[in-house]
């Protein structure tokens, strides 16, 4: 069997469509937030704000697309604002469900706020935004990480505590 094809620098598709999902999922997370008030909304902005920063200070840093064009362009966006780290400290630190679950929070706490507005005042395009980020993070955000992103990932190959964990749901 031929070895599996890894990008040196994402192609701008990829990099587009990765990125799509995820704004998606922010701005539907945003739009239903807003019907709690405004400064629920500000706060859901810092909160999501905090961990694309997170990532890039903790993670890209250290990551083999660290200065290059990952899946999202993160590693060049870190490039621009943090120092290299260690690309030891990327296989060091295990991954476990919990550490994701402030990732997962951003689509958990509107659909759980939009669930709430509805059992309070029944709306059809609130139901169907809901239904939407449902779909996005779960189907969507899959279809990222396992056709585009992951799969075609040079850090996958020298190892990836977070894809270790995904995949082994799939064992
Ligand atoms: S294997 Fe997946 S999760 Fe890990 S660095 Fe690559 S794209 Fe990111």
């Amino acid at each position: 069997m031929g070895q599996q094809k890894t990008f040196e620098n994402f192609p701008c598709g990829i990099m587009i469509v990765s990125n799509l999902v995820s704004i998606a999922i922010y701005l539907i997370g945003a739009y239903i937030i807003y019907h709690l008030g405004i400064i629920w909304l500000v706060l859901y902005l810092l909160y999501i704000l905090g961990l694309e920063i997170r990532l890039m200070k903790r993670s890209c840093v250290n990551c083999y697309y660290y200065g290059k064009f990952c899946a999202f362009g993160k590693g060049k966006i870190s490039s621009l604002f943090f120092k290299k780290g260690n690309p030891k400290a990327f296989l060091k630190d295990k991954i476990a469900w919990k550490d994701i679950l402030p990732d997962f929070l951003v689509s958990i706490i509107p659909v759980v706020a939009g669930i709430v507005l509805l059992i309070l005042k029944f709306n059809w395009l609130m139901l169907l935004l809901i239904a939407l980020l449902v779909i996005l993070a779960s189907v969507g955000n899959s279809f990222v990480r396992g056709s585009l992103a992951c799969k075609f990932c040079k850090q996958r190959e020298i190892g990836c505590p977070a894809e270790q964990l995904f995949n082994k749901r799939k064992k």
